[in-house]
């Protein structure tokens, strides 16, 4: 199977700026323009102040692994030649309370080192038409 056999991600209204900075390899997540909260889900009201006005960032890219997971059986047929991969909840270096759930882009000879506050930087995975963010070991 290609790469392009995966599922593509359907930019919204929501999340296309989010989509549309990956498609230049940036990452970009909504900042609440009041607080300063990054979130990994766009969102119409900040979970912290309740302010309603939102931009779009560039966090650093960086962050550390919080939670991982092997997956040895996938139910999307695109990534069956790609078992085991790993599935990783990224905590991005600027916010504490955001997670960014993506694949980590590792070999399998290093999945014995894998375990939680890893640090992790974002790198991208081009998709067909679309550009999907990933991360990889720092
Ligand atoms: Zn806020």
């Amino acid at each position: 199977m290609t790469a392009t056999a995966k599922a593509i991600p359907v930019p919204t209204e929501l999340d296309r700026p989010y989509w549309e900075g990956a498609s230049k390899h940036q990452f970009v997540l909504q900042r609440c323009v009041q607080c300063g909260l990054f979130s990994s889900q766009p969102r119409i009201i900040c979970p912290k102040c309740h302010g309603s006005e939102f931009e779009w960032a560039k966090p650093s890219g960086r962050g550390v692994i919080h939670s991982y997971t092997i997956v040895n059986q996938t139910t999307s047929p695109g990534f069956n030649d790609e078992l085991p991969y790993v599935v990783v909840h990224v905590q991005i270096e600027e916010e504490p309370t955001c997670y960014v759930t993506a694949n980590l882009l590792v070999e399998r000879s290093e999945y014995d080192k894998l375990d939680i506050d890893l640090p992790v930087i974002v790198d991208f995975e081009d998709r067909g038409e679309v550009t999907v963010p990933q991360f990889r070991l720092a």
